[in-house]
């Protein structure tokens, strides 16, 4: 037993059950003590002679060294795509590409315990939800894409599709895995080679897949993984042997990245932030809205870039909704990612913990007000309770800008026009929720919300054929779907 489930053990749960620690075996992961970079099929020393540490947030527990790569670094990386694109991979028959992507997607499956425990050590997620969510769906992505690869021609009728050449790809620490899945697999399905460079704080799963690649005999340079912050990132993004980026993260980075590459001929999809509103009617059934409202902003400690963190409440409905809300909260169990009672796991970084804290005092400055359940933190990590907040000011900050943490703003509003209004006031529109009985109302508010995804009745849904992307600061492009090859394609 550790120390921090001794600590939750003997704290009440407050909804007066009591939970016996169920925590998930680290056994199953072995971690090296440091990483290179894979490149070319092989684990390179950085020329950086750089490293830097990554830790486990739940317990600021050292976990391995990682390797920072450089310039040159990134440069050997792109070499052994290119490579791989023109001797290996854009001229194999297609059916032989779509081999490799089902054996990725099965083996991601036959290992999907060894990556789940990783990903929660690494990135403070509950392992009930790297487990049920994170794995089936990165495995999910493969074998969805593995059987378009050698379907193109009829994807894209009399359009002779074709690969691009080499994709760099810069993903987050929200969805390790998952995110590299979202760009791993139409990239190769399209017939692309690939340089991807995983987030500075949650590298593991990104390097353990390496493995994955090795198993599957995917020829050397098809997939090369650089490691890094986002000095990595600029270096990959401006590299002239890069054809396409994709990019997923912060606005003012995906800003950045746009105006670098602007003029140069190079692709860009970028899938950003967002403020998504969660619009709940009176005659929605008040119970499940409450489930969907949970998991719309406390799933993966709200580090959800599509998170429901506006709620708007039709206003005959706020006091018994609030209420039920409040209760709810307080049988939410906070603590190690790695017990499978946990609910809320711990917040990624000290950077993050940071950032949300400010918002949090900001809303409490600008007159909104707060509430947090009883709930014991673990002392050591970065943790933060579930929080409400009800009165809040459209223009306040809280209610405006992306906090990406356990945070709800909760807003009202008088008829359907109102509740449009509100939920597109943003700058962002990535996702929204509507909860209803009527489905013509469902229908009317989804014609009218500008959100890349609009989910009634049910929230943070995803499936790989289901395209997914965001309108203004919230990014173009979109992963998922048919529509999720096209960025990898050029078209006669
Ligand atoms: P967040 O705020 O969620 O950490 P970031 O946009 O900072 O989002 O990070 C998302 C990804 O972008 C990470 O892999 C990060 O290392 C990378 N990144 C950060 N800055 C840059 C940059 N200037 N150019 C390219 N990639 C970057």
């Amino acid at each position: 037993m550790t120390e921090l489930d001794r600590r939750q053990a003997s704290a009440p749960a407050p909804s007066g059950w009591t939970y016996a620690p169920a925590p998930e075996s680290r056994e199953v992961v072995s971690i090296e003590e440091r990483y290179g970079l894979y490149v070319g099929g092989e684990w390179l020393e950085p020329r950086s002679q750089e490293w830097y540490e990554t830790i486990s947030p739940a317990s600021e527990e050292p976990l391995a060294q990682i390797a920072q790569a450089g310039a040159e670094d990134v440069a050997l990386a792109v070499d052994a795509a290119r490579g791989a694109y023109e001797n290996a991979w854009s001229g194999m028959p297609s059916a032989r590409r779509a081999k490799y992507l089902f054996r990725i997607a099965r083996i991601l499956q036959e290992r999907s315990r060894e990556f789940a425990v990783l990903e929660s050590l690494n990135g403070g997620k509950p392992i009930r939800e790297s487990r049920d969510i994170d794995l089936p769906l990165a495995a999910a992505h493969f074998f969805y894409y593995a059987g378009w690869a050698d379907k193109l021609e009829y994807a894209f009728p009399n359009r002779r599709p074709g690969p691009i050449g080499v994709a760099g790809q810069i993903i987050p620490w929200n969805f390790p895995l998952l995110m590299l899945a979202w760009k791993v697999a139409p990239a190769l399905a399209a017939g692309n080679t690939v340089v991807l460079k995983p987030a500075e704080t949650t590298p593991l799963t990104a390097l353990l897949f390496c493995d994955v690649l090795r198993q599957a005999g995917l020829p050397p340079g098809v997939v090369n993984i650089v490691t890094g912050d986002g000095r990595t990132g600029a270096e990959l993004v401006k590299h002239p042997g890069v054809d396409k980026i994709a990019f997923t993260g912060s606005t003012e980075v995906g800003k950045a990245i746009q105006r670098e590459i602007a003029g140069t001929g190079k692709r860009l999809t970028l899938e950003l932030g967002g403020k998504a509103a969660n619009v709940v009617f009176d005659d929605a059934a008040l119970d499940g809205a409450i489930e969907g409202i949970i998991n719309a902003i406390y799933f993966n400690q709200g580090h959800v870039c599509c998170a429901g963190s506006r709620l708007l409440v039709q206003e005959s409905i706020v006091e018994p909704l609030v209420s039920k809300l409040k209760r709810r909260l307080a049988t939410l169990r906070v603590g190690d990612p790695l017990d499978k009672n946990t609910d809320v796991g711990a917040i990624n970084s000290r950077g993050q913990l940071d950032q949300i804290t400010e918002l949090v005092e900001s809303g409490v400055a600008e007159g909104a007000e707060l509430y947090q359940p009883p709930c014991r933190l673990p002392e050591r990590g970065y943790w933060f309770a579930p929080t409400v907040f009800t009165n809040v000011a459209q223009s306040s900050r809280i209610a405006t800008e992306e906090i990406f943490g356990p945070v709800l703003s909760v807003l009202t509003f008088r008829t359907p026009e109102e509740a449009v209004e509100k939920a597109n006031n943003t700058a962002y529109g990535l996702s929204a929720g509507v909860w209803t009985e009527k489905g013509s109302r469902i229908l009317w508010m989804a014609q009218r919300l500008r959100a890349g995804v609009v989910w009634a009745n049910t929230f943070n849904r995803f499936d790989p054929a289901s395209p997914f992307g965001g309108y203004k600061e919230s990014g173009f492009g979109r992963e998922g779907g048919l529509h999720g090859l096209e960025p990898y394609l050029e078209f006669e």
